[in-house]
């Protein structure tokens, strides 16, 4: 397709990214492959905007994929930081910072009686599934097709998110034996769970899933999907991993838990609680936790865990988020989300918007999204129509269909007003889209 609109200083900043970093960025999706086009590269953000190097301003709809819940530059969590920052930036030692943190995170979630603090969801994860094929002495690991968990080796079997976007079926580079202990199960499918547990008695470790899947597109759970899986994992002596680095203090205080209540053995948190840097953990039930290093023989370490920059910034930004916090994210989030449904629906456009807390996306299909097939059977070029034309709006949204947006309180009227105007041409753009 046709860009209608250019970005000649991104286009410049992308062809030196690409002379010395692989295809030009440090995290695939940002690339924009899946829609083609200049990727965008911002140089700051205030509140709902972010302004890209050609000096264009843009209504933010990624959010740093989740975690500026409270839009950029926050003046609490800036000030926080720059406190921190003044004190020294990393001691390698313990610090009052990451027990407050921790606290925090214990004090909010009740399933997690101890946490152990990283500094990415991709961490949490791995030292997640370690911990638990540690504490339960099995190899086998089960996972969903469309939940991405992070790039860690074992999980990288049927992941959603920017490998959902390239449409890659594993990675090269991941071994046979790093994957062979992982089963892939198709999402809300609980009889493929029941099977899965009956065909390997006694050998499964654990079952990890996205508390509610953010990373094929928003792909809620089925009622009692979530409390099948405790309960088959509970009868059969595996733990219950839920995944919450995506909504975890997003969705609500207590993330997805808050919402439908399902106890997990291990929890896994990034995004949100980092307050925009490096911070992430993985925690639950004290017996479990107990296996981990130095009190236990699962090791795991990390030198910059627990960073006093990271956990300043932590700190300041769930303390902020309270109930009246959350009711603003919902707020703008079904305000949005109307808006994006009348708009398609005026122009004839088959489509859903998919739901989960204030977490959304749009299918492209008339369909029926309950697992990661369906999400891909959508009319993708609809969404890259749809997406350019937000785009040359001054409206940024994620650049592949198969990812969640996300809203925060710093969405004001103003900023809904103009993705509310960009809205007819792009619903236009998404009708007229030939594949
Ligand atoms: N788990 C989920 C559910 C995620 O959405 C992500 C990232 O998007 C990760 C884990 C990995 O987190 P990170 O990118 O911080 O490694």
């Amino acid at each position: 397709m046709t860009f209608p609109y250019e970005a000649p200083v991104s286009q410049s900043l992308f062809d030196r990214a690409s002379q010395v970093t692989p295809g030009g960025v440090n995290s695939p999706v940002r690339a924009f492959r899946a829609v083609g086009g200049t990727p965008r590269f911002m140089v700051s953000g205030a509140g709902p905007y972010l302004t890209d190097a050609d000096g264009r301003e843009y209504v933010d709809l990624v959010c740093s994929w989740g975690p500026m819940i409270l839009g950029h530059s926050h003046p609490e969590v800036i000030a926080a930081v720059q406190e921190a920052v003044a004190r020294g930036t990393s001691f390698g030692t313990p610090g009052a910072g990451e027990v407050e943190l921790a606290e925090e995170i214990v004090a909010r979630i009740a399933p997690v009686e101890q946490v152990r603090l990283v500094s990415s969801g991709t961490e949490a994860t791995m030292s997640a599934i370690r911990l638990a094929r540690g504490f339960t002495g099995r190899a086998k690991v089960v996972k969903f097709a469309g939940c991405y968990h992070g790039h860690v080796d074992a999980l990288l079997a049927a992941a959603g998110s920017g490998v959902a976007t390239f449409g890659l079926p594993d990675t090269p580079g991941v071994t046979g034996a790093q994957a062979g202990d992982t089963l892939v199960l198709p999402y809300n499918d609980i009889e493929a769970v029941r099977a899965a547990f009956a065909a390997y008695p006694g050998e499964i470790a654990c079952v990890i899933t996205e508390a509610s899947p953010g990373n094929m597109g928003v792909v809620p759970p089925l009622p009692g999907f979530n409390q099948g899986l405790k309960d088959l994992c509970a009868a059969n002596g595996a733990l219950y991993i839920s995944d919450e680095v995506m909504t975890g203090f997003r969705v609500s205080k207590a993330g997805w838990y808050g919402l439908d209540g399902v106890t997990p053995d291990l929890m896994t948190f990034g995004k949100v609680m980092g307050g925009g840097f490096p911070a992430a953990a993985f925690g639950g039930r004290a017996d479990v936790m107990a296996h981990l290093a130095p009190a236990g023989p699962v090791y795991q370490a990390g030198t910059l865990s627990g960073n006093p920059v990271a956990t300043a910034a932590g700190v300041a930004q769930l303390r902020l988020l309270d109930d009246a916090a959350y009711a603003k994210v919902d707020a703008v989030s079904a305000e949005v989300r109307a808006l994006v449904g009348e708009a398609l629906t005026k122009e004839g456009v088959a489509h859903r918007v998919s739901v989960a807390g204030n977490m959304f996306s749009v299918f492209f299909t008339d369909a029926e999204v309950t697992d990661y097939d369906a999400a891909k059977a959508q009319e993708a070029f609809r969404f890259t129509a749809f997406f350019h034309s937000m785009l040359s709006q001054g409206v940024y949204l994620p650049p592949s269909a198969f990812e969640s947006w996300f809203v925060s309180t710093a969405h004001d009227a103003a900023a809904v007003e103009r993705i509310a105007a960009a809205l007819p041409a792009a619903a236009r753009a998404a009708a007229e889209a030939r594949a």
